[in-house]
């Protein structure tokens, strides 16, 4: 394509709501056969809601909440916002946490009120040797099963509680999602969270392949595994966890509502947050490069 081709095609993507860093951005989309798609905050909303507590027999709900809450309210994951919020609300004010830990992809750890508090995946509660009673199990698993995120409160030693949280699908994802397959791609949803939760989002946006419990620090691998295998992939993201993936992709899409680091680290930038304009963006560089009408 001609210099000016290029200088139209970057135009009119600011006008669709592309960011495009540099026209030679548009000459990668041509090749691009696999797109992976960052769940939390991309096809969901990221804005997570509490929806339930589940205590282990002989504890306080109020409990639960004052000590999870005062952790999470330390925070910047929606999951921890979202209990934050919830546990406020319920309880009223939180107390402030003597000691806090973020501990990536995996939750949060600290002390509150002088008690040694974890809250996150059961993967957290294991590191430190503790399991769930039956009941919290049970619980855990009916909440995942309906697609929504469960998270494990332990504190003193023993796991106390199971929170339920979830977040929405955008309503717009699954047209993203068709409008991607109709370029040809091969969409691939990426996350942190559990393999329950992650194929109940697939199933509501049509998405077949799901690589869950990821590590933050592994999505790059995961990238670098799809490149190895002969695949020109884009990746869509929009946290701090995603920035090493969106540079390892061979197109890096972020979302223009998530992190300054992901946006730094993407070629594009998807400015409304709208998965749609991924599907525009390769639509239009194709375009401007003149490989369809
Ligand atoms: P994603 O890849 O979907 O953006 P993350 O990698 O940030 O998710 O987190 C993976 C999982 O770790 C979450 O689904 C949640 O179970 C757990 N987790 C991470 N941070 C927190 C937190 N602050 N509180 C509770 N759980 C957390
Ligand atoms: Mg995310």
């Amino acid at each position: 394509a001609t210099p000016t081709a290029l200088m139209v095609g970057t135009g009119r993507g600011a006008q669709l709501g592309i960011l495009i860093k540099g026209p030679e951005v548009l000459e990668t989309t041509r090749k691009i056969d696999t797109i992976v798609l960052d769940k939390t905050g991309t096809v969901t909303t990221g804005r997570m809601t509490l929806l339930a507590v589940h205590t282990a027999e002989g504890t306080d709900e109020t409990d639960v909440l004052r000590l999870a809450g005062a952790l999470e309210h330390a925070s910047e994951h929606p999951i921890a916002q979202a209990v934050a919020a919830g546990a406020a609300e319920r309880t009223g004010t939180l107390p402030v946490p003597e000691d806090f830990t973020n501990v990536p992809g995996l939750g949060v750890q600290g002390v509150v009120e002088g008690h040694a508090v974890l809250v996150g995946r059961e993967k957290l509660l294991a590191e430190w040797a503790l399991e769930m009673p039956v009941e919290l199990a049970r619980a855990k698993a009916a909440a995942e099963a309906a697609g929504r995120t469960a998270i494990a409160v332990a504190w003193d030693g023993e796991a106390r509680a199971v929170l339920e949280v979830a977040d929405a699908v955008k309503d717009t994802s699954a047209q993203a999602v068709s409008r991607l397959r109709a370029l040809g791609l091969k969409p691939v949803l990426l996350t942190g969270d559990n393999k329950a939760v992650a194929e109940a989002v697939a199933a509501e946006v049509g998405i077949d392949e799901v690589i869950a419990e990821v590590m933050p620090e592994d999505k790059v691998d995961v990238v670098r595994r799809l490149q190895g295998e002969g695949f020109s992939v884009a990746m869509v993201g929009d946290g701090v966890n995603d920035a090493a993936a969106l540079a390892q992709a061979d197109l890096g899409l972020a979302m223009g509502t998530g992190t300054d680091a992901a946006i730094e680290a993407g070629d594009l930038t998807l400015v409304r947050g709208d998965l749609r304009a991924a599907a525009d963006a390769i639509r239009l560089s194709r375009r401007t490069l003149g490989t369809i009408r």
